[in-house]
């Protein structure tokens, strides 16, 4: 590692103390303390900068569903296709249908693809996750060309999966977060309808 390296890795680790202090180590989104990170509210490629005003403290779940870290998309799309099997796109579309976040099979896997590129950790168990599906039901999409490309090399040089495989176990991870989420609103709910003096 370079001086230069090292001294940037120091002031993110800085920045990311300062950011997890003030949260007491909390998902600032749902009060979870599994794998906490800092994130930065505004991506630098977008101008935001290591101010402790500039950090949100996220959970796993969190990183995986928020939308900060979302880039502006060029005007060049490509179309792209996978297969899953037909319970897990029925399970997928349910929460599409629920509403919760997104609505459309597209804006999910852009979603998916830019969490990934912008924060490859949230899906660090990806390759166990990862499989290719049985091929039932296929989605069709389109996704912003540049993005797609640094998708494709990102997964080629990290794990080696191929793409169908990498966005069907994203989906299976999406799906999770999405669940432990609900269970901790139900919590939420359960306790303070609990009139237990
Ligand atoms: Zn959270």
């Amino acid at each position: 590692m370079t001086t230069e390296q090292d001294a940037r890795l120091k002031l993110i680790q800085a920045w990311e103390h300062l950011v997890l202090t003030r949260t007491r180590d909390l998902c600032a989104n749902c009060g979870s303390n599994v794998q906490v990170r800092a994130r930065m509210v505004v991506p630098e490629s977008l101008g935001g900068n290591l101010h402790p005003e500039n950090g949100v403290a996220l959970c796993r779940s969190c990183r995986v569903i928020s939308s900060i870290h979302q880039e502006p998309e060029t005007n060049s799309k490509t179309p792209i296709s996978f297969w899953m099997s037909r319970a897990q796109s029925l399970q997928m579309n349910e929460h599409l249908e629920a509403g919760v976040g997104y609505r459309t099979q597209s804006a999910l896997v852009r979603h998916l693809v830019q969490q990934y590129v912008a924060d490859p950790e949230s899906f660090q168990d990806l390759i166990e996750l990862a499989e290719e599906d049985v091929a039932e039901v296929k989605w069709n999409l389109w996704v912003d060309s540049a993005l797609y490309t640094r998708f494709k090399n990102l997964l080629q040089e990290t794990s080696g999966l191929s793409v169908r495989a990498a966005l069907c176990g994203m989906l299976r991870i999406y799906a999770s977060a999405l669940n432990t989420l609900n269970q901790k609103e139900s919590e939420h709910v359960g306790t303070s309808s609990n009139t237990t003096p």
